[in-house]
């Protein structure tokens, strides 16, 4: 898949989908999926307006639309974007992924927050523009950072790798410590930070790993994954029982079940850490 910069405010040569075009219709965070759970095709839609290019998948351009209301919505498997990504293969989920950001940014994005004047969109691209003041108005990412923390075992045993529960949200995973990226941050102390505030302990060294478009905790999310070690081997991790509730190391040949789905870079993080040993 190839996404246009969606900083690019340069109108595309034709700027409306063909019958053939794939056309992602977006309901709050879910997505309308053909019968066999693929993506449908723009001509097996009702006519739409607004709808937003989102780049190409293997040469068919890819468009995104706010669907209609429920009323009028068209009949089909309507299904989030944590579905898809568990099962579309990439650049799929991706594309999913891109669609709800987009549609989310043009639905919560309608007034000038300079003059008041209504934002039009800039034909061809996902930013919008002022008509009154020219207020430049691009899609903006919320960058958050994860981190795989671990520490030499016991001797002669694996390392291990630090897990905690969440209060909130899927609270049965053993996931990685996580936050946003704070303005004026850079990723790696934004790391440092977080691990600092959720868990008490201070780092070592901090290695970026990946990065990782992410559509379930906001739109317009991007992951970036770091491996980081434990500056004291001995310390052990303090959870303030709001955000988290549990915080405990696991040698990397004995992780519990409960991990983060494959779809994740969380889990390609996890996994990465266990193939390093
Ligand atoms: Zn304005």
């Amino acid at each position: 898949m190839t996404v246009p910069p969606p900083a690019d405010p340069t109108p595309a040569a034709d700027p409306s989908p063909a019958p053939g075009d794939l056309g992602l219709l977006v309901a709050g965070h879910r997505l309308l999926t053909t019968p066999d759970g693929g993506l449908p095709r723009v001509g097996e839609l009702p006519d739409g307006t607004g709808w937003v290019p989102v780049g190409t998948l293997d040469g068919v351009p890819a468009w995104a639309a706010a669907a209609p209301d429920e009323a009028t919505r068209p009949a089909g498997r309507w299904r989030s974007w944590r579905a898809l990504a568990a099962e579309l293969p990439e650049p799929l989920a991706t594309l999913a992924g891109r669609a709800v950001a987009v549609v989310t940014f043009r639905r919560t994005h309608r007034w000038c927050g300079a003059c008041r004047a209504e934002l039009a969109d800039l034909p061809g691209g996902t930013a919008r523009r002022c008509p009154a003041c020219d207020l430049y108005v691009p899609l903006r990412l919320s960058p958050a950072v994860l981190a795989a923390i671990t520490r030499p075992g016991p001797a002669g045993g694996p390392t291990e790798l630090l897990l905690v529960r969440h209060a909130s949200g899927p609270t049965g995973l053993w996931a990685l410590v996580a936050g946003f990226v704070e303005a004026g941050e850079s990723l790696e102390t934004a790391v440092r930070r977080e691990v600092t505030e959720e868990v008490g302990l201070a780092l070592g060294s901090v290695d970026y790993f990946g990065s990782q478009p992410w559509a379930i905790s906001g739109p317009g999310v991007l992951l970036a994954g770091f491996f980081a070690t434990a500056a004291d081997p001995t310390a052990e991790p303090e959870v303030d029982g709001r955000e988290l509730v549990r915080a405990r190391w696991f040698p990397v040949d004995a992780l519990p079940a409960e991990l983060p789905p494959a779809y994740s870079i969380s889990r390609w993080l996890v996994d990465a850490v266990v193939a390093r040993g």
